[in-house]
């Protein structure tokens, strides 16, 4: 099984593009702070019922398929990684995490567990160290209690995650809710409160904050440029100017590259129109917008959109190759080195 489909296509369309485009700038050794693996039978029903808004189709991604896409994605490039489950209520939650702990091997691959809303302190640190997980990703599909629009990030990022996340320097990665995004009022008051009470937990905002429009993310940042505690992912983030943002207003330490497998791997490209996210992709989803005929359109991975967006920014603010390496590999690494020096010296 592979989670890239068209390989023909890949050939022709994609594999040049990576050729041209990123493999001279793109560091040797890259480092991925955001992927999910998650077998079939730990679907309980498929994906598509979670009422969470998803932009693949993908119904899993076992260990194999992740370093498959990899290979496709970034031919002769290392790349290392930190994986969690598919945080669904559709997905066994406790077999998705057992699945993780079996697979990462501490030196290249690397997990985070995936929380209970009700776990306790103590529950959550014997958790991490039976599965030698290095934080915590909580979402917000668990909050079923609420409609989608009316969930809070403390409704999913407890009390309990956030004092061991700041007693040991964990990350949190973090999917922030609403339709204003990162700019979202309450949001902002939110992490304000967790940037005050839990200094040391590393928060990263996945996929910069859903914010994917220059407006969003200037006026979120006004705010979050102030908690020292706050990290990016850039996965998702299609938008060169959203990145530029980010990388012209945040400690360069605190930035890094994701791919958010398997979004990466669909081919497409998202962004906000009027204040919407819209995803126009090759194939045909009820989710994007497509051809009338489907495959008709010259679209690369979303993960390559991705990688463009993120190369224009750099190539804008003169970023050189050591920025490069910082962004794509040694942030997230010294990150992850660092939680697990704490929890497991
Ligand atoms: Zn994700």
């Amino acid at each position: 099984m592979s989670i890239v489909d068209e390989l023909e296509y890949y050939q022709s369309v994609d594999l040049p593009i990576f050729q041209q485009e990123f493999a001279s700038w793109l560091p040797d050794r890259m480092f991925d702070v955001h992927t999910h693996a998650w077998l079939p039978e730990h679907a309980l029903k498929p994906i598509s019922a979670e009422r969470v808004g998803l932009v693949f189709e993908a119904e899993s991604v076992s260990w194999a398929e992740l370093s498959e896409a990899y290979g496709l994605l970034f031919p002769a490039k290392t790349v290392e990684f930190l994986a969690f489950g598919m945080p669904l209520t559709v997905v066994d939650r406790e077999a998705n995490n057992r699945y993780i702990a079996s697979q990462i091997n501490q030196a290249q691959s690397f997990g985070l567990y995936i929380p209970a809303l009700d776990e306790t302190v103590d529950i959550l640190v014997e958790r991490l160290r039976q599965g030698r997980f290095i934080g915590f990703k909580p979402y917000l599909s668990y909050v079923i209690w609420k409609p989608l629009e009316s969930i809070r990030i403390r409704d999913f990022v407890t009390d309990a995650q956030l004092e061991v996340a700041n007693g040991y320097k964990l990350p949190i990665m973090l999917h922030v809710p609403r339709d204003q995004r990162l700019a979202d009022a309450d949001n902002l008051t939110d992490l304000e409160y967790i940037a005050s009470h839990y200094p040391q937990a590393r928060i990263i905002l996945a996929h910069g904050g859903r914010a994917y429009a220059p407006d969003l993310i200037h006026k979120a940042l006004d705010v979050v440029e102030n908690l020292p505690n706050m990290h990016f992912d850039f996965s998702n983030v299609q938008s060169a100017g959203v990145i530029q943002a980010i990388l012209e207003r945040m400690p360069l330490e605190h930035l890094m590259y994701g791919s958010d497998i398997p979004v990466a791997t669909v081919r497409g490209y998202m962004f906000m129109l009027n204040g919407q996210r819209v995803a126009l992709t090759r194939k045909q989803f009820d989710w994007s917008i497509s051809s009338r005929k489907p495959n008709q359109l010259r679209c690369t991975f979303m993960g390559y959109e991705q990688i463009r967006a993120m190369k224009q920014a750099c190539d804008v603010l003169n970023f050189d190759n050591v920025a490069v390496e910082k962004l794509f590999y040694s942030n997230a690494r010294t990150l992850v080195d660092e939680a697990v020096r704490s929890l497991y010296g």
